[in-house]
């Protein structure tokens, strides 16, 4: 089978993702005699770095299965250099058009660094690790004296754009596959409320 492109993979997600708003879902079961080709060779079609929040649960969102994503999941789907190395190691071992920067409401990493930029709430130990890497987009926004929803959605949408541009912008890897039209990178946010993944771009 020809490798998906990227439009064909968004496709592949935004239709899962109708399925599992729909409740129309294929819930994938694993089964290791069915599923023995999946688990001895993965060809995922699509990257996803996600955030590690337990009500975005990536593969169940997408309705995907085994061997079909390969994804990265970090409090606040930042940008740092171990996440950098593992897209670079996924789009360079399986040739995967698609790269997601996968946001989402009610973002904790996110309610973290708008406190810590209003309150001046400190923060335990590496968390700072986290918070520092979004800050940077966000505080341009404190400024605007936005009501708090409007400024957390805002917040989690320039986060989501910044590891996008990141991920365009700072990985010779990456720029080249982009160059060379194999690699597109998008930026999506999932509604807690609705379930639904919307596209930015
Ligand atoms: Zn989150």
């Amino acid at each position: 089978m020809q490798p998906l492109n990227s439009a064909q993979a968004k496709i592949i997600l935004i239709d899962g993702n109708q399925r599992f708003v729909d409740g129309t879902a294929s819930h994938n079961q694993f089964d290791p005699h069915q599923h023995i080709s999946d688990i001895q060779e993965q060809k995922p079609f699509a990257v996803v770095l996600g955030c590690s929040d337990s009500r975005v649960p990536i593969e169940t969102i997408f309705d995907q299965s085994f061997g079909d994503l390969f994804i990265i999941r970090i409090a606040g789907n930042i940008v740092a250099p171990s996440q950098m190395g593992s897209i670079e190691f996924a789009i360079s071992k399986f040739k995967a058009a698609l790269i997601v920067v996968l946001g989402h409401s009610n973002c904790g990493a996110i309610s973290a660094t708008v406190d810590e930029c209003i309150n001046k709430t400190p923060l335990s130990g590496s968390l700072y690790s986290i918070t520092d890497r979004i800050k940077p987009s966000i505080l341009p926004l404190i400024d605007l004296d936005l009501e708090s929803h409007e400024l957390m959605n805002r917040a989690v949408e320039v986060n989501i754009i910044n590891s996008v541009n990141q991920l365009q912008s700072q990985s010779p890897i990456i720029k080249a596959a982009i160059n060379d039209h194999e690699v597109e990178v998008v930026g999506a946010n999932y509604s807690l409320k609705s379930g639904v993944v919307q596209f930015l771009t």
